[in-house]
């Protein structure tokens, strides 16, 4: 038995495989089988008698690998799934919590809260408190609540040096008498609470000692402190933990978890078996070299090199669209083609890396009628914000929308409290009205002032929109609606600015022959958001951001919107340490292929409402140009240079494919000529007008166009 499970394993993994029971690190690059590893081993250990189903326990990342993890296992052996301790830190905390929920100090059937319960949560602690929204935003009481949780600390540990912080400190105190008197936990709290669970009660923690002879640990380079701290009470004197992990892949630094943690686990447990394994069986030899080509830009790493003997196989095809939109019909039609030629449609995927990417692919693929599925988040219309947003503008259409209504009567938050709706929805009863008839008719009492408002906010948009644009209706509702605003002073509501802002976009490049813009914009909309989205079981392309791409793998990637601020993120492409996590992100999209790997980009797209040109990302000018095959060379300028060590070579390909074709005028900045501005840095001429005294348009890297005065601009040719 044990043969026929190594026996498809090189020998490296092979040995890694039949370890002792001792700790070990398997410290290896991506699609070198370290998960297959970890599953092997798994179905070795079961299948050779050292230890029955309950005496393991393993983490995995996601939901989804969880997942694959007990069906391949389930599939090597005849077990049952739920006999094993197989899942990710949050759902075995909640495990040991239910078993032990007395001793937790927990109720037996206890609520998890999501993030937006726990905000909801946060929230009414604020109220109480008396704390400023604005200068106490929620979000940025949830990130600080959990930023300390993550780091094993109580609000009672939390030191506190001035007025600010000595209210913050208040908040979570209160937070956490509010979530015991209800009984509820939220995600950091599980782990948390599973921690203390086991430090506090030496008589569980010696049980799950002696239970689990062995852990083990997939993507261990995404692991935070509290997750470690957890995994080293977990284990005792007879424990053996059997880690896996790439430190190049490791993407989740921005929310705390730490690298180190590979090296500290080496010393802390004084680990003998340190295995290395290079060589990759997923990908062709281009995509590899491109992914090794890369990573090397990095300073932080450990330090490995993969091979694989697989054929070189395709080259990398590059595809400059000349607008996203554009590049999301290349990425559609060549998806489609491939579909054609045989390939099943899972096993393609379009990554990028920001959601809000995904909005133009996901028109373009609805136009197109081809089944898509989303992963690791929601599909654009689902998006809470995109709904308030929808619903605004369905109020704007037709006020007795009652569902549209009651979704945004108190979002932004102007003091309609609970008991205000359900009297005006009693009144609706009585009267046999809308709600907005009944919130017109006024209220009696507190709420009354509110209600007036947000009817007078309503009205105004209604007002203001006659005759214009979709555009501009949507930024009117985005405005009066308190929307934009809210979600802006929100630390980390950025992602949903900027999904709002794509809504503009959606607006933008709407066109319909409808008389009335706002109804068709909606029906739109609703059919975009309606059941397109493929069932479990059907055949679908897999869209997903690179960070939920971790682990998987497909046969054709195409990875979208290579462009300097976008990827690298412009937020992350300042300081060193920063480009370099963007950078193992880079590396972790490349890796996901197996055959065929598309890197597409835009030379313009529209960002806040406007249009941008873009500049190819500094990762793409970092794969050697033997490499890639450019499916649209006419795009692609002369000045590509494979000798270039790094960066903004490929500014040049900046070049608008729509620019006119200009002589090159006296002061010698001509189209596509590469300049610096001291303020701005560097950048590419898209446009000039005027002669030697006049202006030039310049496409900067992070500053995006600008139109510059020559005389003053001071720009110097690199
Ligand atoms: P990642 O870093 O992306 O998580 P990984 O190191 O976990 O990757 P796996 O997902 O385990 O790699 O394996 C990558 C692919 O290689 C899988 O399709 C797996 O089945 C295959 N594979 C692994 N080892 C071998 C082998 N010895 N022979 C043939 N195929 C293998
Ligand atoms: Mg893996």
């Amino acid at each position: 038995m044990s043969h026929a499970l190594t026996a498809k394993l090189n020998p490296q993994q092979a040995a890694a495989v039949e370890l002792p029971a001792e700790h070990a690190l398997i410290l290896a690059g991506a699609g070198s089988g370290k998960t297959s590893v970890l599953t092997s081993r798994i179905a070795w250990l079961l299948s050779t008698g050292q230890i029955s189903p309950s005496g393991l326990l393993a983490v995995t990342f996601t939901n989804k690998s969880a997942k694959e993890m007990l069906s391949r296992i389930t599939a090597m052996l005849p077990l049952n799934p739920r006999g094993l301790w197989v899942g990710t830190f949050h759902g075995l905390c909640n495990r040991m919590l239910r078993l032990h929920h007395r001793d937790a100090g927990l109720p037996e059937a206890f609520a998890i809260l999501d993030q937006a319960e726990q905000l909801s949560a946060i929230k009414r602690v604020l109220k109480l408190l008396t704390l400023d929204d604005d200068q106490y935003p929620p979000r940025t009481v949830q990130q600080y609540i959990n930023g300390h949780k993550e780091n094993g600390r109580r609000a009672a540990d939390v030191e506190a040096w001035d007025d600010y912080s000595r209210q913050l400190k208040l908040a979570y105190e209160e937070y956490e008498k509010q979530c015991n008197r209800e009984g509820v936990a939220d995600f950091s709290e599980l782990l948390l609470r599973c921690y203390e669970l086991l430090s506090y009660k030496p008589e569980i923690r010696a049980h799950y000692q002696q239970r689990f002879a062995h852990i083990l640990v997939d993507e261990f380079q995404d692991t935070n402190r509290l997750q470690y701290a957890w995994l080293k009470l977990l284990a005792g004197q007879n424990s053996a933990i059997f880690a896996v992990g790439d430190d190049d892949q490791s993407i989740y630094a921005f929310r705390g978890a730490n690298v180190g943690n590979m090296i500290d686990f080496q010393s802390d447990f004084l680990v003998k078996h340190v295995i290395r394994l290079e060589q990759n069986y997923r990908s062709h030899g281009n995509i590899l070299d491109a992914a090794n080509a890369v990573i090397s830009h990095n300073t932080q790493r450990l330090g490995k090199e993969l091979w694989t003997q697989a054929s070189a196989g395709e080259l990398i095809r590059v595809y400059e669209a000349s607008s996203d939109f554009e590049e999301a019909q290349f990425i559609v039609e060549e998806a489609q083609a491939l579909i054609r030629d045989g390939m099943a449609a899972s096993e393609i995927a379009i990554l990028y890396r920001s959601n809000a990417q995904s909005r133009i692919i996901e028109h373009a693929l609805f136009s197109a009628g081809v089944a898509y599925r989303v992963y690791g988040g929601l599909r654009f219309f689902e998006r809470q914000e995109i709904k308030h947003a929808l619903a605004y503008l369905r109020l704007m259409a037709n006020p007795s929308d009652d569902n549209a209504l009651l979704r945004v009567i108190n979002f932004p938050t102007r003091g309609i409290g609970a008991r205000s709706v359900e009297a005006m929805v009693e009144k609706a009863r009585l009267e046999g009205c809308s709600l907005w008839q009944a919130a017109c008719m006024g209220a009696a009492g507190r709420g009354a002032a509110a209600l007036g408002k947000f009817v007078s906010i309503i009205d105004a948009m209604r007002n203001q929109i006659a005759g214009l644009a979709m555009t501009d209706v949507v930024r009117v509702m985005l405005e009066l609606s308190g929307l934009l605003a809210h979600y802006q002073k929100d630390k980390d509501g950025e992602e949903r600015v900027a999904n709002l802002e794509e809504l503009v976009n959606a607006a933008a490049t709407f066109i319909s022959e409808d008389e009335n813009n706002l109804i068709a914009f909606l029906s739109h909309a609703s059919l975009e958001a309606g059941d397109h989205q493929a069932g479990e079981h059907e055949e679908a392309l897999q869209l997903m951001t690179v960070h939920a791409a971790k682990g998987l793998e497909f046969n054709a990637v195409f990875l979208s919107g290579l462009e300097e601020g976008l990827f690298p993120h412009e937020n992350s492409s300042k300081d060193q340490a920063s480009v370099e996590e963007e950078r193992r992100l880079m590396y972790v999209a490349i890796t996901r292929a197996r055959q065929r790997l598309y890197l597409t980009l835009a030379q313009s797209r529209m960002l806040h409402g406007q249009t941008r040109y873009g500049v190819a990302s500094r990762f793409l000018d970092e794969i050697p140009q033997v490499l890639l095959k450019y499916l649209n060379r006419g795009y692609a300028p002369s000045s590509y240079s494979s000798a270039a060590p790094s960066s903004f070579n490929a500014a040049a390909t900046a070049k608008p494919v729509a620019a006119p074709k200009k002589s090159t005028p006296e002061h010698g900045l001509a189209i596509g000529c590469k300049v610096e501005h001291p303020k701005f840095g560097l950048g590419v001429v898209t446009d000039h007008e005027g002669g030697a005294t006049g202006n030039v348009q310049v496409n900067f890297a992070q500053h995006g166009s600008k139109w510059l005065a020559v005389a003053y601009a001071k720009l110097k040719v690199v």
